[in-house]
């Protein structure tokens, strides 16, 4: 393997499932915990094993896999899992009703005031609901909203300004606290605006879509969109906690919930085998919000995200893994324009394309090309880019990848058995080219 390459797999470890297998799911017996690997070759950039140890994800015992989801004790023990990161760790609270348990977010509620941060269509749900978490029993607490236009068209510099003029003009001061209510645009933009405002002042995320409670809230990457490419301009910027509140997911419309599951499904191909195989046997219940397997997932998802940014909070190589097909669902997104697709769909048609190109390269085995169209299709998400997308589109957007360095594209690759991947800049250019080539019009 050559220089700048960061090559992952699978290490067995046993968290026990055997809480969810009492449940109608069908669950492994133990689940596969991803290590790096240990073996480093000359200029490889390699992983150790010993980077990863398991109390950095300090999962607490499933408590939401024991009880019915809705009861009062799974309101006043929620699932956590602790994202480890020194002075700046953080817990995932994940668990039904936790809006209604007004301490857990009071506890990281910093100073008086509060703003809100959230859209139009999130508002009339939640905001009076999270107004009153933030506030009850608490009257030394004033809290602001600011409620922005909805929409990924609008994850941009222009609407960034709303938050800092609301801000300003409630004379904020560095001792505030800024929460992010919705989907991973707001928690995008929320901690960016929270990265700066004052240089910096304190936030915590309430995730509102499978999208954001499984990947975006978590990990501290905050930003906003630029016409020539997205998430171009941003901040690495940890929240105080992360509070999962699944019964908000009751009212996404079916179309947010299977773009959440493309991130959800990532991360079985990138490092996580044993999730993977138990999606294929649940990905209906998943889309049929079956609380249990949904709480399964977001937790499994959060374990994930939070180990990975556990040992590389600044996307110096192994983070960038998380990313899987998101090179060339980022060139979908702006070329086709930013909200024609959502997010996960333009990630599932991309993960398809480095899926593609990982088995032209000779790097991975047939069956897994077609295990991730069929689950991808059961999901209901595409399997191809929009027609309009042409070569040429994908070459220039790609060309401003983050992930372009001195020039090279370093893309995320499968490689191996189910559940590697690669983050490398070496492989062959024809491979890109031919992967290109079958999937949009030169
Ligand atoms: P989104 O924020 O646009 O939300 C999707 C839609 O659902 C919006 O219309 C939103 O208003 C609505 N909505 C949110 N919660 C709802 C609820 N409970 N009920 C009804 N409607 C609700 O999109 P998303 O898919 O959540 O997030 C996509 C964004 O996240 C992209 O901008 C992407 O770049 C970003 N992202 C960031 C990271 C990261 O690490 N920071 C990771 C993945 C994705």
């Amino acid at each position: 393997m050559a220089a700048n390459t960061i090559s992952l797999s699978n290490v067995a470890a046993s968290r026990n499932l055997n809480s969810f297998q009492s449940r109608a799911f069908i669950a492994p017996p133990t689940i596969f915990f991803p290590v790096a690997s240990a073996k480093s070759k000359p200029g490889e950039l390699s992983l150790s094993s010993t980077t990863l140890s398991r109390s950095r994800v300090r999962a607490a015992a499933s408590q939401l896999m024991n009880e019915p989801l809705n009861d009062q004790r799974s309101i006043s023990s929620p699932t956590v899992v602790e994202v480890d990161l020194g002075d700046r760790s953080y817990p995932i609270y994940i668990g039904a009703g936790l809006l209604d348990h007004s301490e857990l977010l009071q506890r990281h509620v910093h100073g008086k005031r509060v703003l809100v941060v959230t859209n139009d269509r999130v508002a009339p749900l939640y905001l009076d609901k999270t107004i009153d978490a933030l506030t009850r029993g608490n009257p030394n607490v004033t809290v602001e909203s600011v409620i922005l236009p909805d929409g990924e068209k609008y994850k941009n510099m222009d609407t960034l300004m709303k938050v800092f003029d609301k801000a300003i003009e409630s004379r904020l001061d560095r001792r505030c606290t800024f929460v992010a209510l919705g989907g991973g645009v707001i928690g995008d933009m929320c901690g960016y605006a929270a990265a700066s405002y004052l240089r910096g002042v304190n936030f915590i995320q309430i995730p509102t879509t499978v999208m954001a409670q499984v990947d975006s809230s978590v990990g501290g990457k905050t930003g906003i969109n630029h016409r020539l490419g997205k998430n171009l301009i941003g901040a690495f910027y940890q929240p105080q906690c992360v509070l999962v509140d699944t019964d908000t997911l009751n009212t996404l419309p079916d179309r947010e919930m299977a773009s959440g599951l493309a991130e959800v499904i990532k991360y079985g191909l990138i490092r996580d085998a044993e999730f993977f195989e138990w999606q294929e046997k649940n990905i209906e219940a998943l889309l049929a919000r079956d609380p249990a397997a949904l709480a399964f997932a977001i937790k499994r998802s959060c374990e994930n995200k939070a180990d990975v940014v556990s040992q590389d909070e600044k996307e110096s190589g192994l983070r960038a893994t998380l990313n899987l097909g998101h090179t060339f669902g980022h060139a979908i997104e702006t070329g086709f324009g930013y909200g024609e697709w959502l997010h996960g769909e333009a990630v599932a048609a991309g993960t398809v394309m480095a899926v593609d190109m990982s088995y032209r390269l000779g790097w991975i085995d047939e069956s897994i090309v077609k295990r991730v169209n069929k689950i991808l299709e059961r999901a209901k998400l595409p399997t191809t880019p929009p027609e309009s997308m042409t070569v040429s589109m994908f070459k220039s957007i790609m060309a401003v990848d983050k992930k372009v360095a001195d020039g090279l594209l370093r893309l995320i690759l499968l490689k191996g058995p189910l559940g590697n991947c690669v983050f490398t800049g070496d492989y062959d250019r024809e491979a890109l080219d031919a992967t290109l080539r079958a999937f949009s019009k030169s």
